[in-house]
């Protein structure tokens, strides 16, 4: 017959799956960053050297910088049927890698971003295998 895990070693292994993915998409959060304050047209926009008129067009509407992880994510590409969409995954890919559009360092961190939309399915299992254990927790011990 298959030992049964006890239910503190579970509640604890639980409670370390779901803090290990929070601080993964914490550290992932930090790396885009990092890749992002690299890029050259968030350095140009950040340089205070620089007139308003400079680098106003630097910005979106919603005061982002327009860097070309920006591009890839806000930049439509015409499709198929002739009408401009959105960029899919490997348009965005293209478009950050080509010679003229691309940039190391906004590649870098689109890399990170599509690792992190993995990893960010993972917390939502974590705590799923948390609230089981809560609902065991529930039977056992008095209301
Ligand atoms: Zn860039």
């Amino acid at each position: 017959m298959k030992q049964a895990i006890p239910f503190e070693t579970r509640v604890i292994t639980a409670l370390a799956n779901h803090e290990r993915l929070l601080q993964q998409v914490g550290q992932m959060k930090k790396q885009i960053g990092a890749h992002l304050a690299e890029c050259p047209v968030m350095k140009k926009a950040g340089d205070w050297t620089l007139s308003a008129e400079q680098t106003n067009d630097l910005y979106d509407e919603k005061m982002l910088v327009k860097t070309h992880l920006w591009e890839a994510f806000n930049e439509t590409v015409e499709s198929d049927y002739g009408n401009q969409v959105a960029m899919n995954r490997d348009d965005q890919e293209v478009h950050l890698t080509e010679e003229d559009t691309g940039c190391e360092h906004c590649y870098a961190a689109w890399r990170v971003i599509q690792e992190r939309r993995d990893v960010r399915q993972e917390p939502g299992r974590a705590r799923r295998a948390l609230r089981m254990l809560g609902k065991s927790a529930l039977k056992v011990t008095p209301p």
